[in-house]
């Protein structure tokens, strides 16, 4: 476990101290679990509430829990690697070719990680003030990283859209305030570029690639 979760970097290297996730930690870290399960009778450690929530959220909904622990797991096992790094080899490699085609294949799509980065982008509420700033700075709202403008190619139906992007997910962060500044405006090509390499580009990488 404490491999598997030096591995993961949900958390950036430069935030972790020695005893990050070490097999001591690992084990204190179980040790408080296992003392909040209603049926431990001894006195409870000192668990925070995100531990009880979690453990919580795993004895109210076992299946759907497990499940998306063992796409976790399996995320961090796999190709799957963090956000934003070295752009110096990209990997694009784990969409490779299927040798076989097989008719009744059924995908379960989505990774948790980018289920959970696009849904975050799609709080409403940041994205107004991200475009309000910008337009006050008297930028154009338009793509960060090749300059595209929904409106001035697509007419009305393009007018004011853009995607915005959190340019430090938080699974990279942990919770976090998500600030202006940690927000990219992109259009959809430069967007799905940016998640396609792993581990994703920062806008500035994919600005320099683009030929
Ligand atoms: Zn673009
Ligand atoms: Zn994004």
């Amino acid at each position: 476990m404490s491999a598997l979760l030096n591995r993961a970097e949900f958390v950036p290297q430069a935030a972790r101290d020695d005893d990050f996730r070490s097999p001591d930690s690992v084990q204190r870290k179980m040790y408080d679990l296992s003392t909040l399960l209603p049926t431990y009778t001894g006195k409870p450690t000192k668990g925070g509430r995100t531990t009880r929530e979690v453990l919580g959220a795993f004895l109210e909904r076992p299946e759907e829990m497990n499940a998306l622990a063992a796409r976790l797991r399996a995320g961090v096992e796999s190709r799957e690697k963090p956000p934003i790094g070295s752009a110096n080899a990209i990997d694009t490699d784990w969409e490779s070719d299927v040798d076989t085609p097989e008719a009744d294949y059924e995908a379960e799509e989505g990774s948790p990680l980018l289920v959970r980065h696009y849904r975050r982008e799609r709080n409403r509420t940041i994205r107004k003030h991200k475009l309000a700033a910008v337009k006050a700075a008297g930028l154009p709202v338009a793509c960060e990283v090749c300059e595209f403008h929904f409106g001035t190619t697509y007419g009305q139906v393009g007018d004011g859209y853009i995607e915005v992007h959190h340019v430090l997910p938080l699974h990279a962060s942990g919770p976090t305030i998500t600030k202006l500044a940690d927000l990219a405006l992109l259009c959809s090509n430069c967007h799905r570029m940016i998640h396609r390499a792993r581990p994703w580009l920062t806008p500035e990488e994919l600005r320099e690639r683009l030929a």
